[in-house]
C-alpha cells in the first residue's frame, strides 16, 4: 500500500478512535435544567445587572466577531493565493534561502503577520473591558502580557516548527505518521507542562495563610479523595476583576489555585462552592481526558492535513509544489484556521458538558445548594457574562453551562437532595 493509502487507512482509525473515546469519556446522559427553572432564575436576578452585562456582551460581539472573519480572510490569503509563500521566501533570502530561517524565520511570520491584523480588535476589547471596569492592567499592562504571550508563542511555535520541518526532510514520504505522533506529544506535553511553566510568567502565587477557610479547602480535598500539597492565592487583581480558580498539578504536585479577586469578593461558603467545582474536574480526570481528545485529534488533524495539503488545486492556489515545504505553511495555517472554525462549536458542546458534571459533583460534594446559586449570581455580576446568552452564541462558543442553567441546575439538586 502507497503511504496515502496508509495515510486513509491511519485517518479512518484515528476518526474512530476520537468519537469513541468522546462517545465513552464525556457525560452526554444528563439531561439539562428545565427551562421553566432557567427562566424562573433569569427573572430573580437583578434586572439592572441582566441589563449592563448584555450591554457588555453586545459592545464586544462586533469587534469579536469581526477579528474571527478578519482573521479567517488573513489566513485563507496567506493560504490560498501565492502571498504567503513569497513572505516566507522574502524572510528567507538574507539567509541565503536556508530551509531553517524558511521554516522558523518564515512560519513565524506568517503567524505574525495574522496575529497583528486582530491586533486592533484585540485592543478595541480591552478599551471595552476597561471601560466596564473588568480590565484593571491599563494599556502597558495590556501591551506587556500581550508581548509575554507572543514571547511564549514563539517559543513553543519555533520548536514546533524545526521539529516538523526536520521531520519532513529526514522522512519524505512518512512525515505525516511522524508528524503525528509528535502533534499528539505536543499535545500532552503542552497540557502537563504549559501550567507549570506559563502560570509563573503572568501571576505570582503565595501560600494561603492558614485559617479557617485554607483548613475548609484542604480538608474538602481530602473528603474528595483528591489529596492537595497546598492552597495558593494567584494575584490576578494585578490585571483583571474576574474571579476563578482551579486545581492543577498532578499527584504530589497537585494543588488549588484562587484568584485573590475570589477571596475577596465572595464568601467562604461560595469560594468552597467554587473549589469543589474545581476538584471534580480533578476527580473525573478532566484534563487528561481533555489531553487524550486533544492528542488524537491533532493526530487526525496532521494525517488529514497531509491528505488534503496533497490536492493539486490547492497547491497550485498556494504557488507551492507540495504542502511539506516551509513556503507552504500558510497553506497550512489557513486549512487549520478554517478546521478551527468548524470544530469550535464542537468542542464548546462537550466543555459544556464536562463543566456541567463538575457542577454537580461541587453540589454533591458540598451539599450547599444556596451557597452554589449565590456563587453563581455572584460570578454573573462580576465577570459580566449574560445569565442566559443567545441561542447562537452559547451553541457555537460557550464553554460553561449558562449562569441560569447553573442556578436550574442547584434548584434541581435541592429538590431531589434529602433534607
Ligand atoms: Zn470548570
Amino acid at each position: 500500500m502507497s503511504p496515502r493509502g496508509w495515510a486513509m487507512l491511519t485517518l479512518a482509525g484515528l476518526g474512530i478512535a476520537v468519537v469513541v473515546a468522546a462517545l465513552v469519556l464525556i457525560p452526554w446522559q444528563r439531561p439539562p435544567a428545565p427551562r421553566a427553572d432557567q427562566l424562573a432564575a433569569l427573572r430573580e436576578l437583578p434586572a439592572d445587572q441582566v441589563e449592563r452585562a448584555r450591554q457588555f456582551r453586545a459592545a464586544l460581539r462586533p469587534g469579536g466577531w469581526t477579528a474571527l472573519g478578519v482573521g479567517l480572510l488573513v489566513a485563507l490569503a496567506l493560504g490560498l493565493t501565492p502571498l504567503g509563500s513569497r513572505l516566507i521566501e522574502l524572510v528567507g533570502r538574507p539567509f541565503g534561502d536556508h530551509w531553517i530561517a524558511q521554516a522558523i524565520g518564515g512560519g513565524l511570520a506568517v503567524v505574525l503577520v495574522a496575529d497583528l491584523v486582530t491586533l486592533p480588535f484585540a485592543a478595541w476589547r480591552h478599551a471595552v473591558l476597561t471601560r466596564y471596569g473588568l480590565a484593571t492592567n491599563g494599556w502597558s499592562g495590556w501591551a506587556v502580557d500581550l508581548l509575554k504571550s507572543y514571547a511564549v508563542s514563539a517559543v513553543i511555535g519555533a520548536v514546533a516548527l524545526l521539529g516538523f520541518y526536520t521531520v519532513v526532510r529526514l522522512a519524505p514520504r512518512w512525515w505525516w505518521a511522524f508528524g503525528a505522533a509528535g502533534a499528539a506529544t505536543l499535545v500532552a506535553l503542552l497540557s502537563f507542562v504549559l501550567p507549570v511553566l506559563v502560570e509563573p510568567v503572568f501571576n505570582r502565587f503565595s501560600p494561603m495563610p492558614p485559617g479557617p477557610l485554607r483548613t475548609e479547602l484542604m480538608e474538602l480535598a481530602a473528603r474528595d479523595s483528591v489529596p492537595v500539597r497546598d492552597v495558593l492565592v494567584a494575584d490576578a487583581s494585578r490585571r483583571t476583576r474576574a474571579v476563578n480558580a482551579y486545581v492543577s498539578g498532578l499527584g504530589p504536585t497537585r494543588r488549588i489555585v484562587v484568584y485573590d479577586n475570589l477571596l475577596r469578593e465572595a464568601t467562604p461558603a461560595e469560594v468552597t462552592a467554587v473549589v469543589a467545582h474545581e476538584l471534580g474536574h480533578a476527580r473525573d480526570r478532566d484534563v487528561p481526558v481533555g489531553t487524550l481528545t486533544g492528542a488524537l485529534g491533532a493526530a487526525a488533524a496532521v494525517v488529514a492535513l497531509y491528505l488534503i495539503g496533497s490536492w493539486p488545486p490547492l497547491l497550485r492556489l498556494a504557488g507551492v509544489d507540495s504542502v511539506a515545504q516551509p513556503r507552504a505553511f500558510g497553506l497550512l495555517l489557513a486549512l487549520v484556521t478554517v478546521a478551527g472554525l468548524i470544530f469550535t462549536p464542537v468542542q464548546a458542546l462537550m466543555s459544556r458538558r464536562i463543566e456541567a458534571r463538575a457542577d454537580a459533583h461541587a453540589l454533591a460534594l458540598t451539599r450547599d445548594p444556596e451557597a452554589f446559586e449565590s456563587m453563581q449570581r455572584r460570578l454573573a455580576g462580576i465577570n459580566l457574562a449574560d445569565p442566559d446568552p443567545p441561542r447562537w452564541e452559547y451553541l457555537y462558543s460557550a464553554s460553561h453551562p449558562s449562569t441560569v442553567e447553573r442556578i436550574a441546575a442547584a434548584r434541581a439538586y435541592a429538590r431531589k437532595a434529602p433534607a
